[in-house]
């Protein structure tokens, strides 16, 4: 479930959406499983979102919903769902390879008592040994327990070695699904869990370090009109220019993500509050100076311009107050005519 239905579930609409939910899919005769209420939950909460609007393809063709079709689309759209599927089989594949290096060791330990029993009695036997034949089948059969032990020590190598290479795969590819877990699928950005959990950390970092530390956040102006207008594909489209902006402006430690729908935060640490104006007044200007086009029909779009408010910590304060203050000067910008940067510190001192 994305973060913007998540809110809406702790909200005023919470009720209101949930019943719908029940409704729809009695309309459409799915069963209320768990997993379909949150398939559906999701979908109304976002229609226009890409579950939303899968959903309403398969409604409109008639295309039956069966559980197979649900688990599907939870794994494709419901980013928790798929991380837990991805646990799962790493959970899977661990266990496995453990077992197996566990199996792998215990005969390797059986092996090595076999062998110390083997050299005890062949111990004994050569102090009863009569004649060169005996001593012959003592080593004889020394040497065989010596192969077999390295035969089984090698094979005990190779295991290891394979389950090495597995587990370092496995890692890699865990790596890698915490990493989308933090990212924005449209923008490529940090999303909104990896930005809070930034904003935290640059918070105790600035306390630790006594540094300084800007909060800004943007948002499209007039983005539902431009949505309206020329339809949601070309809105995302223009939600990735501007994270495209951002992310080339993200340079050092600054950090750039999709904080919400049209609306986006970068984190400034170490920069003084000049340099953060001086940075944001650059990306404003850069985003508003491209004349856009709509790809499929080449329509002039004409420019989207962004409204930015930005913050600079104070001694202590924490993540949230920052980003109140942050937002209570987006919202000048905004009420001051769009298309502007606003910084928190000069509300409070118009006050
Ligand atoms: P994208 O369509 O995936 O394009 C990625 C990058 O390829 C663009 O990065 C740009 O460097 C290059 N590129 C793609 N198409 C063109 C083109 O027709 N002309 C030129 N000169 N370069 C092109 P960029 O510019 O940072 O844009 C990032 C994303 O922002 C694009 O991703 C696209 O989703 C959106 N975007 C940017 N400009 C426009 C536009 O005029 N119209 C629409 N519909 N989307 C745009």
């Amino acid at each position: 479930m994305t973060e913007a239905v998540e809110t809406t579930l702790r909200g005023p609409e919470a009720y209101s959406l949930a019943r719908r939910a029940v409704e729809a899919m009695e309309a459409a005769q799915v069963w209320p499983t768990p997993l379909n209420f949150e398939l559906w939950l999701q979908y109304l909460g976002e229609p226009d979102g890409p579950l939303g609007r899968e959903i309403q393809r398969m409604l409109s063709a008639g295309e039956p919903f069966t559980e197979a079709v649900a688990e599907m689309l939870a794994a494709e759209y419901l980013p928790r769902a798929r991380l837990t599927e991805e646990i799962r089989d790493a959970g899977r594949v661990l266990d496995r390879e453990l077992s197996s290096v566990s199996a792998a060791i215990s005969r390797a330990h059986k092996a090595q008592s076999d062998y110390g029993r083997t050299l005890q009695g062949a111990a004994g036997s050569l102090e009863s040994a009569d004649g060169a034949p005996q001593l012959r089948a003592i080593v004889s059969d020394l040497s065989d327990a010596t192969h077999r032990i390295q035969r089984d020590n090698e094979d005990l190598e190779r295991k290891l070695e394979v389950s090495t290479r597995e587990i370092a795969r496995l890692s890699e590819h865990l790596e890698q699904v915490r990493r989308d877990s933090m990212t924005d699928a449209l923008t490529n950005l940090a999303n909104r869990k990896a930005f809070d959990e930034q904003l935290e950390s640059a918070c105790e970092t600035a306390l630790t370090e006594g540094a300084r530390l800007s909060l800004a956040v943007l948002d499209i102006d007039h983005f539902k009109r431009f949505n309206d207008t020329w339809g949601h594909q070309t809105g995302d489209q223009v939600l990735r220019y501007v994270a495209s902006v951002l992310g080339k402006a993200a340079t050092g430690s600054r950090v750039a993500a999709r904080y919400g729908g049209e609306e986006f935060a970068m984190i400034f640490p170490r920069e003084s509050l000049p340099d953060v104006e001086a940075a944001l007044e650059g990306i404003r200007k850069e985003i508003g100076s491209r004349a856009l086009r709509r790809r499929s029909t080449n329509d002039d779009l004409g420019a989207v311009t962004v409204s930015i408010g930005f913050a600079h910590r104070r001694g202590g304060e924490s993540a949230s107050s920052l980003l109140g203050r942050a937002d209570a000067a987006l919202y000048a910008s905004k009420r001051s005519g769009r298309n502007r940067v606003t910084c928190a510190d000069w509300l409070d001192d118009a006050a």
